[in-house]
This record gives structure tokens, C-alpha cells and sequence, in this order.
């Protein structure tokens, strides 16, 4: 049973950790994880993280990051580090499906949409336009290192959380197990980070449950090399369909007649009850290939990665438990559809890292810290929920050949030179306004 802070204030604070070996310990090694860790390290707080896995993962997942994240970055001098080793994209569109082209092969699906991030002709793409690309993968490596590079952070890897022992205001005391020598033993830390993924093992010792629901449908994400033959502007597109909608997004900048990579998503059907070994056979990713690439047949394609996920609109009820918080998926699951996970995460692991500084360093009431969690609970239930999940249903719940004409989204945005200044700044304001949240500013509003 954890020892909780309500214990302390009955029991005393009883036998006070040593905390002398970490000031916050990080539970998961992801992009949350290893972005909060390079903050503290900075601000010179001592962190560990412990990461299950021995290496960090390198499942193919988020690619596309936006003008708040890319705002957050730049102040933190990741931007740049960032941009060097991924590439922009302008913005992203709506499809239908691809067409016969005469040639025997498929032309790109007829345009429903456009959602432009800049003006097509950016070359230069400022601070916040457009869309930042590396994957995750390669994001997580980035922050680690940086990370590691303050001298203030380390990681234990093939290392995770079996449970927490104590949470009292004096700090945590947790058991953790080493998988490769299969040993267990303690750790202490004034603070823990869950920022251990949608199945934390953080929120599950904390006893707090993750309402929300889980959608029907699995979706398969392949990273796959592709000749690209096509030089679309909005390079990223979505393909409605009742059953087998799609993401597609380019990996690596797609240069014409170069072959590069490229991720596409694909829905499975909600109906198909089949294992994933057999949804990520080549024969099924081919058959589903078929229907939503363009370019000549034979389809001629690497396929590089694959994984199918199960995909959740949830939420925690808190993001802080004494000295514990939970950041990123530990705390809340949304589908990927408008790249809205780890983008939160991002923005969540900014709010958290700023919220334990002015508590370890500047003597600010751990209240801080329940600010951190109301504040972000907030943007998940009045922007990210809402805004991914209309953002899926409108590439399934629409027929391809009216939605152009019904959704009043795509009305909007099938001429966006039509878009008048107060529509843009309406549409902009969650993205860049309420997405972030300034701690600081929040603080000082309440004195
Ligand atoms: C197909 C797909 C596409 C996506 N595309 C986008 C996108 O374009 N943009 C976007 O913003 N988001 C996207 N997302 C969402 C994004 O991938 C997640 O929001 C992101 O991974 C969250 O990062 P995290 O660090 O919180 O968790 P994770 O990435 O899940 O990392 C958690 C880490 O904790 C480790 N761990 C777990 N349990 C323990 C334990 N007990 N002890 C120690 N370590 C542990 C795990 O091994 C893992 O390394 C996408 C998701 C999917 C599935």
C-alpha cells in the first residue's frame, strides 16, 4: 500500500527519505520523459530516468510537430537541432481516394481540402509556419541526448516501475526491477514523473483509473520507402473512407524522382477480429496499399515498419498525486488523427519541468503543481479531445462524395483565400494561444 501525503500529515512525516541521489526521478524513457528531463537538466536539477526497454523505442508513430510545439522548442534551443535533422512540410489536405490514370497506374485522389500551417511558395518558413517533421524515434534520441548533454540527467534503461511505496511530502520511495539482471531494488526522489506511456504503470500504482473510451477499430502504421512521383504542396494528406480511412505523411523530405520515406496509417476494419500478426502480413498492407497510393502499378515499395495500435479518447483524473505527476500519454490518450498526442505531451513536459523548478529552486507552494495539473486537464478537455476526435470522424463518418459539400469544415477550407482575417484568427487561437500553458503567467495572475 503507498504511503501517502494525507499519511504523513496523521503519521508524521515518519522514517524522511534520502533524496540525495535524485531530485526527480522520470519513469519512461519516451519523448515526454526525455524532453522534461533535458528542461530540469538545464535549470540544474538532478534527474534519472528509468526506461523499461534497453534501447529508447523505435516504433513508428508521431512525425508532424506545430507552431506551439515549434515556439516551445525554440525558446529551449531545440528547434533548430531539430529542423537540421528533419524537414518542413506546408500544410496538409483531404482526398478522396486515388483514381485511374490512364497508365495503368493510380493518380492522386481529387482534392477536398486544404489545411495551409504557411503560403505554398514558404522557402524559409519562419519560427511556427508550417509543419516541423523528424520522427519520433529519432525526436526521442534527440532530447536524450541533449538531455544527457546538461549534466544533470541520466537514464537506466531495461529498467521499469514496479510499484510505489511512499508518496509523502518529503518525497517518493519507489521499487523498480532490472530486466536484464531480473533484480529488484529501491529508488528515492523528491519528485516522480509517469511519463511512462498510455499503459503507465505510474497512473495504475497511484490507483487512478483513465475514463474515456476505446475506438472499434485498430489502426496499422507502416513506414514504408516510396518513389515519389508526384509533387503535391500539401504533402501530408488524409483519405476518407467509411471503413479504411488513411494518414499519409512523408518521413523524409519527398524529393521528386527520389525514393524516400513515408508513413501511412491505414484504419482496419472495426469488424475484422483477426490477431496483428496476421493485419501486418505484407499481403494485407498491399492489399490496403492498393487502394490509397498513388503511382504506377506494380506497386513498387519497401515496406520498413509496422505496428498496429489501439487508439483512446482518455483522460486522468488528476495529473499530480502528492509527489507524483503524470505527463504526456500517462495522462491522457487521444487517436493520432491532426498529430495532437505528442505535441500535448510536449507541451505538457514544458509546463511540468517550469512548474518543479519554481518548486525546487525558487521556493514556490507545491500548489504550483496542482495549477500544472488543473491547467493541462483543461486543454486536453476543451481542445485536444474534442479537436481529435472530429478530426477522425471526419475522414469515416462523411461519404467522400459529399462531404466536400456538407461538412462545413471543408466548405471553409476548400478555398482558403476566401478565409476572412476573423475565420483564420477564430481557427489559429486553440492552436496558439490555449494549447501552451504559461505557468509563470498563470502564478502570477493569482497573486
Ligand atoms: C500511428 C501513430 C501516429 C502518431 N502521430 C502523431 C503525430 O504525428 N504527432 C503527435 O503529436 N502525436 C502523434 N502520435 C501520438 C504520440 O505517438 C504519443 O502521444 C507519444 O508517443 C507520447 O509520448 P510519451 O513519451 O508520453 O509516451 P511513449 O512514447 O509511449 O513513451 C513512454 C515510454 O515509457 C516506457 N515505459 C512504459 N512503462 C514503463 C515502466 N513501467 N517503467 C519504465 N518505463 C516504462 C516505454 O517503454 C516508453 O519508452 C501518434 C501515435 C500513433 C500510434
Amino acid at each position: 500500500m503507498v504511503k501517502s501525503s494525507n499519511d504523513a500529515a496523521v503519521n508524521g512525516t515518519g522514517d524522511q527519505p534520502d533524496h540525495s541521489a535524485q531530485d526527480v526521478l522520470i519513469v519512461g524513457g519516451g519523448p515526454v520523459g526525455c524532453l522534461t528531463a533535458f528542461i530540469l537538466g538545464r535549470a540544474g536539477i538532478n534527474v534519472t530516468i528509468i526506461e523499461k526497454l534497453p534501447t529508447t523505442s523505435d516504433s513508428p508513430r508521431a512525425c508532424g510537430y506545430y507552431g506551439a510545439s515549434q515556439f516551445m522548442l525554440n525558446e529551449l534551443g531545440l528547434y533548430d537541432l531539430i529542423r537540421k535533422e528533419g524537414f518542413m512540410t506546408h500544410g496538409l489536405c483531404w482526398r478522396k481516394k486515388p483514381t485511374d490514370d490512364g497508365k495503368g497506374g493510380k493518380a492522386p485522389g481529387e482534392m477536398l481540402a486544404i489545411q495551409p500551417l504557411t503560403s505554398p511558395d514558404d522557402t524559409e518558413f519562419k519560427v511556427g509556419a508550417g509543419l516541423l517533421n523528424l520522427p519520433q524515434a529519432d525526436l526521442n534520441k534527440l532530447f536524450l541526448r541533449e538531455a544527457i548533454k546538461t549534466g544533470h540527467v541520466d537514464i537506466e534503461f531495461s529498467t521499469e516501475l514496479v510499484s510505489i511505496t511512499e508518496n509523502i511530502e518529503n518525497g517518493v520511495r519507489v521499487v523498480v526491477r532490472n530486466n536484464q539482471r531480473q533484480a529488484e531494488r529501491e529508488m528515492r526522489a523528491t519528485y516522480l514523473v509517469g511519463a511512462d506511456g498510455a499503459r503507465s504503470s505510474t497512473r495504475k500504482a497511484l490507483g487512478l483509473p483513465f475514463p474515456g473510451h476505446t475506438w472499434p477499430e485498430r489502426l496499422i502504421s507502416t513506414n514504408v520507402l516510396v518513389k515519389n512521383e508526384y509533387n503535391p504542396a500539401w504533402q501530408t494528406f488524409y483519405v476518407l473512407d467509411r471503413v479504411h480511412y488513411t494518414i499519409s505523411t512523408p518521413l523524409q523530405d519527398p524529393v521528386i524522382g527520389k525514393t524516400t520515406l513515408w508513413r501511412y496509417t491505414i484504419a482496419a476494419d472495426p469488424e475484422d477480429d483477426r490477431p496483428d500478426e496476421d493485419l501486418l502480413t505484407d499481403e494485407n498492407i498491399m492489399r490496403h496499399y492498393e487502394n490509397v497510393m498513388p503511382g504506377p502499378r506494380p506497386l513498387q515499395v519497401q515496406i520498413q515498419q509496422r505496428a498496429s495500435y489501439r487508439i483512446h479518447q482518455r483522460l486522468a483524473p488528476t495529473m499530480r498525486r502528492g509527489n507524483c505527476l503524470l505527463a504526456g500519454d500517462a495522462a491522457h490518450a487521444n487517436n493520432p488523427y491532426g498529430a495532437l498526442g505528442l505535441n500535448t505531451g510536449m507541451l505538457d513536459a514544458d509546463a511540468l519541468a517550469e512548474a518543479l523548478i519554481m518548486v525546487l529552486k525558487e521556493n514556490h507552494p507545491t500548489t504550483v503543481l496542482d495549477i500544472y495539473s488543473d491547467e493541462r486537464r483543461k486543454v486536453f478537455q476543451f481542445f485536444v479531445d474534442p479537436t481529435s476526435t472530429q478530426n477522425k470522424l471526419r475522414v469515416h463518418s462523411n461519404d467522400a462524395d459529399t462531404a466536400a459539400q456538407d461538412d462545413w469544415f471543408f466548405r471553409m477550407m476548400n478555398d482558403p483565400s476566401k478565409l476572412t482575417l476573423k475565420q483564420v484568427q477564430e481557427m489559429a487561437k486553440p492552436y496558439n494561444e490555449d494549447w501552451r500553458t504559461n505557468i509563470r503567467q498563470i502564478v502570477a495572475d493569482k497573486q
